[in-house]
């Protein structure tokens, strides 16, 4: 083939452009993979929950710290806590704003007002921020393990680095109506934007009788100083159709394996 000088340059210039574009994704796809949030994953290669610690500086605690969750909740350290007393806790009853953001198929998380509540732990006040949801439980009772886990985040209103984190299990069964606000709102995973805006939603429903430990974050930086409270009544209910429905915009395993207790107690608080 003879080329003119002109489709030399035109060839040239071609080439020239994509590389460039090539180049541009490869760093852009490259940025991604080094941010916190994509560098660890749930499964037995060397990115899973055995070797969160070892990935990153930070999140050395996955490894060593004892005040790990979700903590494996066995009879022996199972202990009903007078002492607790009511969950002193109030959300508001009128529908809150909130918007949803999608992290790489693993997790979504809806941010939701600081003023659409506050939780009360020993003095501290705690004030949501947002909640996310965990395709099978990450706390198993005695073993036993749910289709759902909701993780609602509070952090202290005089430092944002103390967290308290109030968890609902849910059974197999009907719709659930907390769930059901998200009927056609969730984003597919890796879609584009990441931040979504949502209609108003109504939180979901505190329980007088729940168990208390001390913990950590779930999911690297394993952070702990975490005050957990897992709803241990009128567990709410997910039909099939919503565990599809979370599964297709979550369809990457997030469920950290339980960790050792190390003299921790589950506290239990039981509704007179
Ligand atoms: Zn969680």
């Amino acid at each position: 083939m003879i080329m003119t000088s002109q489709g030399r340059k035109c060839l040239y210039w071609t080439l020239t452009a994509y590389l460039c574009l090539q180049i541009i994704s490869f760093g852009v796809v490259h940025a991604q993979e080094q941010g916190d949030d994509v560098r660890f994953d749930y499964g037995d290669g060397p990115n899973g929950p055995a070797h969160w610690g070892d990935l990153n500086v930070n999140w050395t605690k996955c490894k060593t710290g004892k005040y790990q969750s979700p903590m494996r909740i066995t009879p022996d350290i199972m202990v009903t806590a007078s002492k607790l007393g009511d969950l002193d806790a109030e959300y508001s009853s009128e529908p809150v704003a909130a918007n949803i953001s999608i992290n790489v198929g693993y997790a979504v998380e809806v941010k939701v007002s600081p003023n659409s509540g506050l939780l009360k732990i020993n003095g501290v006040r705690y004030r949501p921020q947002q909640f996310h949801f965990h395709l099978g439980s990450e706390h198993k009772i005695l073993g036993h393990s749910f289709p759902m886990e909701l993780h609602l985040v509070h952090t202290s209103e005089e430092d944002p680095n103390v967290r308290a984190v109030i968890a609902w299990l849910f059974v197999k069964g009907e719709d659930s109506p907390f769930l059901a606000q998200f009927d056609g709102k969730l984003p597919k995973p890796d879609s584009y934007p990441r931040i979504f805006s949502l209609p108003s939603i109504t939180l979901p429903k505190l329980e007088e009788s729940y168990a208390r430990y001390q913990g950590s974050l779930t999911t690297p930086p394993c952070s702990e100083g975490v005050t957990w409270t897992v709803m241990l009544w009128n567990f709410p209910t997910i039909s099939e159709r919503q565990i599809q429905m979370f599964k297709a915009a979550m369809p990457k395993e997030n469920v950290r394996p339980s960790m050792p207790s190390h003299g921790r107690r589950f506290r239990i608080h039981a509704d007179s």
